[in-house]
């Protein structure tokens, strides 16, 4: 191995229990999307310990950051996470770190500590950037700091994501719209003089209808799911005001457009029908990732050097406790190319720049996603080894994009290919704040 990278692992293996302390503060303080707080100052204060210089507050998110150390070379954008999840606590109506963005934070954060100090032992010339991005679990905080032009000027952006096994992503996901449509109608006595109102819920029920109608002609890769927030105050009044919040997903951008415009149109019908009016805000949204395969090849190049972490008989007790038969994951699967069906904002950042990602092994195979059950692990040393793991990956694969100008090269040459009739579009309106309805 390249003397480089043995100064950040070493580096990395020295500040263990430090890390490890972090990780666990976090996860106390399980602050959900846009109320990270004390997590994001934790992680600033670290960065700035050891010489970054950070920006607190990027546009309208004042938990976002992006620090910085560096002024010459190749750059290397690192995107962390930090938001908790509600009901993911141990009990129902407590918040709690259910998809593990305790490590996730934590891990990009001594990753780029440890890029700089190798950076700066041996006199390269390079230049690091951790991302503090907020509300990943609401798909904002990416969606926002891209609009405001957070990840101008990166050669390559890596990141990761705690999961069951180890290997890097070559994949896509789906793209996604985030939308309310909230009717305005006239209430009246429903008994009395029902003639008189005009029920904004009708017009909801009938927008419903037509998008139920229409899932018999789109393709199976779509998903479209809606929650009715607003149905009314009670029976004897006829609504004036009820709103739905809807998802579209699919594979490509265009196809969410196309959808998103067929489900707009049956807004449309349902206002006319009702005689009512709506109003339509698009809270967030969402590319498909943009695949990366050189890059992604040298992230599982740097994973297999690193190697998978090993688990003790007493995590590997713990893990059978929660009632999880298969065994903690230790080997490094090969590179997976598969699509997957949920959406991530580090979709739009994929746009923008070169994106590699990868899993490492944090939670037993067959851990529920956003729960309780993950949230302990979460908080422990089966977590904590697979956040080691991350931050030696994206330090490694970090330092041979820097150093191996041929690797760079051609991931970036992929990005030109893949990008050259592409304009971003940043999709949410310059100006609007994020969750401007206060829908949670
Ligand atoms: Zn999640
Ligand atoms: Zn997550």
């Amino acid at each position: 191995m390249e003397e480089i990278k043995k100064i950040a692992l070493e580096f990395i293996e020295s500040q263990k229990g430090e890390a490890k302390q972090i990780s666990r503060e976090i996860w106390n303080f399980a602050e959900i999307a846009l109320e990270e707080f004390k997590s994001s100052e934790l992680l600033v204060e670290i960065l700035q310990q050891y010489g970054f210089d950070v920006q607190y507050g990027i546009g309208d998110l004042p938990t976002a950051f992006i620090a910085t150390w560096g002024d010459s070379g190749p750059t290397i954008g690192i995107l962390g996470e930090y938001d908790a999840l509600p009901h993911c606590g141990n009990q129902h109506d407590k918040n709690g770190h259910g998809c593990g963005h305790n490590l996730f934070g934590t891990a990009c954060v001594y990753a780029a500590i440890s890029i700089s100090k190798a950076l700066e032992r041996t006199k390269t010339p390079g230049k690091v950037v951790c991302f503090g991005c907020p509300a990943e679990e609401t798909l904002e905080g990416k969606v926002y700091m891209a609009r405001d032009g957070a990840f101008e000027g990166l050669d390559a952006v890596l990141t990761w994501h705690p999961h069951w096994a180890n290997y890097a992503r070559g994949g896509s996901s789906n793209a996604m719209d985030s939308m309310v449509f909230e009717f305005h109608g006239k209430s009246s006595h429903a008994a009395r003089d029902p003639w008189n109102g005009r029920s904004a819920l009708d017009g909801i029920e009938i927008m419903n209808y037509g998008v139920n109608m229409m899932r018999e002609h789109i393709i199976e890769e779509a998903r479209i799911h809606y929650v009715i927030r607003d149905g009314g105050v009670q029976p004897n009044v006829v609504p004036s005001y009820s709103r739905v919040w809807y998802y579209v997903r699919a594979p490509k951008r265009s196809i969410v457009d196309e959808l998103s415009r067929r489900v707009r149109q049956c807004a449309q019908a349902g206002a006319i029908a009702s005689e009512t009016e709506f109003k339509e805000t698009l809270l967030t949204g969402v590319y498909e990732t943009l695949p990366n395969l050189a890059l992604a090849n040298c992230i599982q190049r740097n994973l297999e050097l690193v190697g998978g972490h090993k688990y003790n008989n007493e995590e590997k007790d713990f893990a059978k406790e929660l009632g999880f038969e298969d065994p903690l994951f230790e080997e490094i699967l090969p590179l997976n190319l598969e699509h997957t069906r949920p959406s991530n904002e580090r979709g739009n950042v994929s746009w923008l720049a070169p994106l590699g990602s990868f899993y490492t092994a944090c939670h037993a195979p067959g851990t529920p996603g956003h729960h309780w059950l993950a949230t302990q692990q979460y908080g422990m040393e089966i977590g904590e080894k697979g956040m080691e793991t991350a931050a030696k990956t994206i330090a490694t694969s970090a330092l041979e994009l820097i150093c191996n100008p041929d690797v760079l090269s051609e991931v970036q040459k992929e990005f030109k290919e893949k990008t050259k009739e592409f304009v971003y579009d940043p999709l949410v309106p310059k100006g609007q704040k994020p969750n401007p309805l206060g829908i949670r």
